[in-house]
């Protein structure tokens, strides 16, 4: 047997052992670290696999060439090759088949960096010997078990298992140091090597270790050589470590609330976490096979492509805003941020729902300006009404005297609606600045409403609206301010007629919302609400009429406000808008 000692001269000769699996396709049982070197890869990754797969195709012809030659003849196979990354240096590779009582073959593979013709060395009784010298150096774990016991460890088995001396270990069973959960099935995997029916390979088992610590391992074993009661030579591969970090990344992956994805390069879904399930009511492979723009809302798909071709020139995202489609047909706000690796071309991105967060924001500033104004209002209210007192005296006076002159006759009526309109903006501010509805009594929305909207009959006749009332039977009272929340609805109804200049049809909804709401809808043609002005709606003097105040809905959100209710608005370009109003009932107390 030439070559095993040459290969313990130098411990820098990349080296391998392949064994045949069932399907007879020879498969890679060890490796050392310059093999590994040699192909690039490491040495873990080498095991269980085809030469097909750890050379690239010509050298793998050779190598499958030489080590079925040696595996056939039974005999020393020896030839050149050269690996791709160092075409000047020839190595030599030399397999050697070692043959076990069941006449299958395993072969070592040794790369000569050079041609070892004149290097052979004796063989003969010579190779047990050399055999185990060359396994006291591994650098992973071997045993050799006969009948479960132990007659043979390497020093890299000692300190695996936390052993001071490899005596320690020798003379004991090896299920001393399997877990005993999985003793059953690993007697029942050693049984299936010995009789050569199924390849041990990467087999993953907790061990014991001689502290009581356990670890995560990987058996891979075959039937040693040349034994009389079918040894079992095994390695053991710990893989603590990879595998607590794999354990602890995938825990995180499927437990954050919050959104996790890879995408490749071309935009391809790699990997969603299943808060994507949870959040939008899609399955993952739903999501997965869904273009970017059908889960995006339209008008932030602009954003997220230009976002992604920043994150494929390798700039980093952060706090993108993009509002997403859930299976229930509305939208969340997710921030997203994502940062690209390119070299793997994938892209990461962590998203947060920041839905409720937002609304939260929103309300807060709406009502701080509303109180606000509140107050001013209030001040102001008072500082017009009673100039405005004496100026309206005036003109009495001066009407009583020239009012008969039809010269003055125009700037009597305008100075007439000029008043009203005065008064009109005073006393919508005065509303504001009422801190508190002081009338609480249940009412029945059922009444109110139609009684709203024939009050705004004659306006909608003039600007040609049809208007209409749908109502649901049986609906329980809300506990309300009469006056202001008929104040409300003659807002959100006007607001809608005059939304329609060139007429339409206006429905005015009442439905029971849930358990605790009754809402009220207002719809109309429109010609809709921009989306920067709908985040808008509310702000004092917001206004895109000619003569309009700008005061109306923010004085329906302070009643609203209240009145512990909502409102709501959803709007379309060129097609309607539509205020909800949701209101508490009034449910009966026992008092
Ligand atoms: P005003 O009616 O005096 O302008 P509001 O506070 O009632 O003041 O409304 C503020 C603004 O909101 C309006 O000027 C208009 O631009 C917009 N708006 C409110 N309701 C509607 C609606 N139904 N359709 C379209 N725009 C609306
Ligand atoms: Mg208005």
């Amino acid at each position: 047997m030439t070559g095993l000692s040459a290969l313990l001269d130098d411990a820098s000769t990349p080296a391998a052992l392949f064994q045949p699996d069932t399907a007879a396709t020879l498969l890679c049982m060890w490796a050392n670290r310059s093999f590994a070197a040699m192909i690039g890869s490491n040495a873990s990754t080498a095991i269980g696999r085809s030469p097909r797969e750890l050379f690239p195709k010509g050298q793998a012809d050779l190598v499958l060439e030489s080590l079925q030659a040696a595996q056939t003849r039974r005999q020393p196979i020896r030839q050149r090759f050269h690996t791709a990354a160092d075409r000047q240096q020839p190595y030599e590779i030399a397999v050697e088949p070692l043959e076990g009582n069941d006449g299958r073959v395993c072969l070592l593979v040794l790369f000569h960096p050079s041609p070892l013709a004149e290097r052979s060395a004796p063989g003969g009784d010579a190779s047990e010997r050399s055999y185990k010298k060359l396994v006291e150096q591994f650098p992973d774990s071997v045993l050799i078990v006969e009948d479960d016991i132990i007659s043979f460890a390497n020093p890299a088995c000692a300190s695996l298992l936390a052993a001071t001396t490899t005596d320690q270990i020798v003379g004991r069973s090896l299920f001393d140091f399997i877990l005993p959960m999985q003793h059953p099935e690993l007697r029942h995997r050693l049984r299936a090597l010995r009789g050569d029916k199924e390849p041990l390979l990467g087999f993953e088992t907790s061990i014991i270790r001689f502290d009581g610590t356990p670890r995560i391992a990987e058996l891979s074993g075959f039937v040693s050589e040349g034994s009389r009661n079918r040894a079992l030579q095994l390695m053991i591969r710990d893989v603590t470590e990879q595998r607590t970090t794999q354990e602890e990344h995938n825990r995180f992956f499927t437990m954050t609330l919050d959104l996790l994805a890879v995408y490749d390069f071309d935009g391809k879904v790699v990997a969603l976490n299943p808060a994507w399930t949870n959040k939008f009511g899609f399955s993952l492979e739903e999501l997965s096979q869904r273009k970017f723009a059908a889960i995006v809302h339209p008008d932030d798909v602009q954003a997220g492509q230009t976002a992604a071709l920043l994150l494929g020139k390798g700039v980093p995202i952060v706090n993108l805003e993009l509002r997403h489609l859930t299976a229930g047909g509305e939208y969340r706000l997710i921030r997203w941020s994502s940062s690209a690796l390119t070299e793997h071309k994938k892209i990461y991105a962590i998203g947060t729902d920041i839905t409720e967060m937002r609304e939260q924001q929103d309300l807060l500033q709406k009502s701080e300006k509303l109180s606000i104004v509140g107050q001013l209002a209030a001040g102001l209210a008072h500082e017009i009404r009673n100039p405005l007192t004496s100026l309206k005296g005036f003109l009495q006076l001066f009407r009583k005297r020239f009012g008969h002159d039809p010269s003055y006759a125009d700037y009597f009526r305008i100075m007439d609606t000029e008043f009203v309109r005065i008064e009109e903006i005073v006393n919508e501010f005065l509303i504001l600045a009422k801190p508190q509805p002081r009338n609480f009594q249940p009412h029945d929305m059922s009444e109110l409403v139609p009684d709203i909207v024939k009050l705004l009959e004659p306006q909608a006749l003039l600007g040609s609206v049809e208007m209409t009332v749908d109502i649901e039977p049986d609906l329980a009272p809300v506990n309300c301010d009469e006056n202001q929340l008929k104040q409300v609805f003659v807002n959100l109804i006007k607001n809608g007629i005059e939304a329609m200049p060139q007429g339409g049809s206006l429905n005015v909804k009442v439905t029971r919302r849930s358990e605790d709401y009754i809402a009220v809808t207002v719809a109309d043609q429109g010609q809709g609400i921009p989306q920067e002005q709908l985040n808008r709606l509310g702000e004092p003097f917001m206004t895109t009429k000619v003569n309009g105040t700008g005061l109306g809905l923010m004085i329906c959100y302070k009643i609203m406000e209240a009145h512990q209710g909502r409102l709501h608005f959803e709007s379309r370009l060129g097609q309607g808008t539509t205020a909800e109003v949701l209101l508490p009932i009034a449910h009966e107390t026992t008092s």
